[in-house]
């Protein structure tokens, strides 16, 4: 056997138990799961047959003692478990860990034809995997585990994604809720590297024939936000000529792609004056694609609600403007509020885009539903004097796909106003 590519840490980590836990549930949860739904939230259990360790496995059997379903059971979470096999059974093992990898990287084959090298290998739930993300960058990749349960099960999984997709290195991120609850993680810490070294030089990977720098390590997400690469395109196609304010812009990549699109001039805005030098990086990496070097870079460190204002108090305007702020509720209790703040940001978003001019509204608020998304920033939008027309509603690209409503987070509204 050749020697472990991995770091002493994955070396270090315990192999799951063998003993599964047996939970008995609500009539309710065995309808979802037998419907193919992937959680089990404990409020959802009646009977646990032994206190469960996170990783080990939890069978569930129906009220007629046939089996319903299996996964990975974690007690440090609300979500008790997390399905792998449903309605029927099998084994849960290395092997069935490398088939759901491999299935996955076949669903994305079509996408390094576009000139891009950095997209979602694994997309939790929707995967298979749930609970589990990974990401490439290039020749790095990073996973982000959103379970405890995960830890004694990551070797296979990392065994699986370097055995179908070589890399020179692998950084391992956890998840804010992971962070969050004490749990069982045998060493291993959010950002380390599992595999390879880090190189002293910035990584960069591209999309769509554009250079872009990631930080795995530090990044928010994994690094960068992958789940925009379609709209990015699509802010691309509308730029020629145009001038494109991006709010919240983060390492500038709707920037990048107006300016390769052949804006005029675009505005960077963030909060954060590290994401905006790098986005000025950005730029810069991509001097040899003339467009980008014709267009103006902008850059405002500010409170995107602030230099709306600050923007209409001085007249300016934009033909096209991208508002795609992180995700104001996490929880249903924060949905009011959040809806309250698209509202605003789509009202003063308007205001400053030319007559017949494109506007970009986007949310990752989970408990913000499409619809309500849209009804919002509409009725914002028509209060604001500018009503939406020619709306187009768009979502994730193919390598975040969903399939269970949970895992509909992003929506994105184009409109002419
Ligand atoms: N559009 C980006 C991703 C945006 S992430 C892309 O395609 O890559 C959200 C960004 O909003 C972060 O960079 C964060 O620093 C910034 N941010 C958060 N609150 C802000 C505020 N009130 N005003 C301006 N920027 C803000």
């Amino acid at each position: 056997m050749s020697p472990s590519p991995f770091t002493a840490a994955v070396d270090a980590l315990p192999a799951p138990a063998e003993k599964p836990v047996v939970l008995r549930v609500t009539a309710s949860a065995e309808s979802r799961l037998r419907a193919g739904h992937p959680w089990l939230p404990v409020e959802q259990i009646k009977s646990e047959s032994r206190a469960g360790e996170p990783g080990d496995l939890g069978v569930v059997f129906d009220r007629k003692r046939a089996f319903l379903a299996v996964g990975l059971y974690d007690p440090c979470s609300p979500l008790r478990l997390r399905v792998l096999r449903a309605r029927k059974s099998g084994p849960i093992d290395d092997a069935l860990l490398d088939e759901r990898v491999a299935a996955a990287l076949a669903r994305r084959v079509s996408l390094p034809a576009t000139d891009t090298d950095g997209y979602r290998m694994i997309h939790g739930e929707s995967d298979g995997l749930p609970g589990l993300v990974a990401d490439r960058y290039a020749d790095t990749t990073v996973v982000k585990l959103y379970s405890h349960a995960w830890v004694p099960w990551l070797r296979p999984v990392l065994e699986a994604l370097v055995r179908h997709q070589p890399v020179e290195r692998v950084v391992l991120r956890l998840s804010r809720q992971l962070s969050a609850v004490p749990g069982p993680l045998f060493g291993l810490t959010d950002g380390q590297v599992l595999m390879g070294e880090l190189p002293e030089a910035t990584l960069t990977w591209r999309e769509h024939g554009l250079t872009q720098e990631v930080d795995p390590v530090h990044g928010q997400k994994t690094g960068c936000f992958l789940d925009q690469r379609d709209n990015r395109r699509r802010v691309g196609e509308l730029s020629a000529g145009r001038r494109v304010l991006n709010l919240f812009a983060y390492t500038g990549g709707f920037s990048l792609a107006a300016a390769r699109g052949g804006a005029t001039e675009v505005w960077s805005v963030d909060l954060s004056a590290p994401a905006l030098a790098a986005a000025e990086r950005n730029v810069a990496l991509n001097r040899h694609v003339p467009a980008v070097a014709a267009a103006r870079h902008v850059t405002r460190r500010g409170d995107a609600f602030e230099v709306l204002r600050d923007l209409q108090s001085a007249d300016e305007s934009f033909d096209l403007v991208i508002v795609d702020p992180p995700a104001f509720a996490r929880s249903n209790a924060q949905l009011p509020g959040a809806l309250e703040a698209y509202g605003r940001l789509a009202k003063l978003a308007a205001r400053l885009v030319t007559p017949d001019g494109t506007l970009l509204l986007a949310s990752c608020s989970r408990p913000v539903s499409a619809d309500d998304f849209l009804a919002t920033v509409s009725a914002a939008a028509r209060a604001a004097g500018r009503p939406l027309r020619d709306v187009r509603e768009t979502g994730h690209g193919l390598d975040h796909p969903t399939d269970f409503a949970e895992s509909e987070y992003l929506k994105a509204v184009f409109a002419t106003v």
